[in-house]
Formats: C-alpha cells, structure tokens, sequence
C-alpha cells in the first residue's frame, strides 16, 4: 500500500515536470499522470520503470538536435499521449480487474514497445534516415510522412522496440517472451506504417496547398484530400499499440 502510495507521487512529480519543461500540455500531463497511476497500481514499480523508459527514452530522442530538419517544440497534448500509453493503460486496468497474468504481462510490454519502436523510427529516420520512400505513392518523400519507410528509420524501429523488449521482459517476466514482444513490438511500428500509408487522413491547405496532418495551416482550417476522415495521426499510432499485443497474444495462444 504505502509503496503504491509512494508511486503515485513519484507519478504526479515526472508527470509535473514535464509540464513544467514543457514536454507535455496541461491535459498532456493529467493523461500521462492516469497512465501512470494505472500501471502503477497494477504492474507496480516494474511497469513504472518500462513506461519511463519509453517515455524518458521519446522524450530526450526528441530533443537530441537535428541538421535536417526543425525540430518541434511543442508540447505533447493528451490525445498524443493516449495515442501512445493508452493501451497499455487499459491493459493494466484489466490487468487489476481481470487476471494479472503473465498474458497481460506481455501485451502490455508490447503496447509499449510499439510505442517506443514506432517513436524510435520516426526520430531516427528522421534525422539519419534520408528521404524516406512512401509505401503507397512509390516514391520517396520528406523525411517524416506517415506512410514512409527508409532503412535507417526501420533499424532504429527494431532497436527501439528492442529497449522496451529486453528491459521489460527482465523487470515483469522474468526475462521470458523477450524476442516475442521484441518481434511483436517491431511489428506494430510496420503495421503503422501500413496504416499510416493507406487509411490515415491527408489534409491540404487551401491557402497554399502543402500537404498537411494539420487541421489548421495559413490561418484557415485545411480540406480532407485522401484517406478515412478523422483518422489521424493519433489514431494510427493508437493502432500501432493495438496491433502489437494482438500480435504477441496469438503467437501465445500458437506456441
Ligand atoms: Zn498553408
């Protein structure tokens, strides 16, 4: 009890400090501060250290400088953060509220080694990866764009999901099903790429006409040009933290 206690404040402090660097909004950070404290009070000081790990790792990547492109400031909203925690969130209330078993044990690490790999290659690919090639227009694009894979993008994809793999696979299992969730977390991040090439939303600006994942851009709101309205960016890489513990609990269910 008084160790759970203890970690929700150790929750509500990194949670704090975010806000007050600036890594995340105000509903950022109270979205951040419920996905810690359902995985502390379901996985403990164990979960806690794989979900900083993600968080911590993302955070500092983000900010590492970059000669290829600007590098964003802005803060990370609660849809961005949800996107990213919230299924592994879920999974831990269902964890407190079902079985905290080892099959939810390891689709929890894998929702956040989808998290971390798909991050991992965004950041990666972003500043070594050159021009990544778009899986659905068949040529190569600006280093960033839903739907683009480069190689260099795709080998920090595998060590991203490699960290969360490992540490977590030590820190809940026992150090069991690490190439599982290994594989199922890389996998997530290919699945985003998919589904970020074929089914999330393209908006243009009707002002200057760029290609857009802005609602807004040149003061006016910008227009829907391809894709399923209202799944956006967010929503793509909450299907990339969804496929993974899909993935990881079939194989289970396989072997
Ligand atoms: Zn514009």
């Amino acid at each position: 009890m008084i160790v759970t206690v203890l970690l929700l404040i150790s929750v509500a402090f990194i949670a704090s400090l975010a806000y007050r660097y600036q890594a995340l909004t105000v509903g950022g950070a109270w979205t951040a501060f419920l996905v810690g404290a359902a995985i502390a009070v379901s996985f403990s000081y164990e979960g806690l250290i794989i979900l900083a790990l993600f968080f911590i790792g993302s955070t500092i990547f983000g900010r590492l400088p970059a000669r290829t492109f600007k590098r964003e400031k802005e803060r990370r909203t609660a849809g961005q953060v949800f996107a990213n925690g919230g299924v592994a969130a879920l999974l831990a209330i269902s964890a407190l509220l079902f079985a905290n078993d080892e099959l939810t044990g390891i689709m929890f690490i894998s929702a956040l080694a989808a998290a971390g790999s798909d991050t991992w290659a965004t950041e990666g690919g972003k500043r070594w990866g050159g021009r990544p090639y778009h899986l659905r227009i068949n040529t190569r694009t600006p280093a960033g764009r839903s739907g683009a894979i480069s190689p260099i993008g795709t080998l920090f994809a595998f060590l991203g999901s490699g960290l969360i793999a490992i540490f977590g696979s030590l820190l809940l299992l026992g150090g069991s099903w690490m190439s599982l969730i290994w594989i199922a977390g890389f996998a997530g991040a290919m699945a985003d790429t998919v589904i970020g090439a074929y089914l999330q939303e393209e908006r243009q600006c009707v002002r200057c006409n760029s290609l857009t994942e802005e609602k807004s851009h040149c003061g006016h709101p910008t227009r829907i040009v391809r894709g399923v309205p209202g799944f956006d960016n967010d929503k793509v890489n909450m299907a990339c933290t969804i496929v993974s513990p899909l993935f990881a609990m079939i194989i289970v269910f396989l072997v």
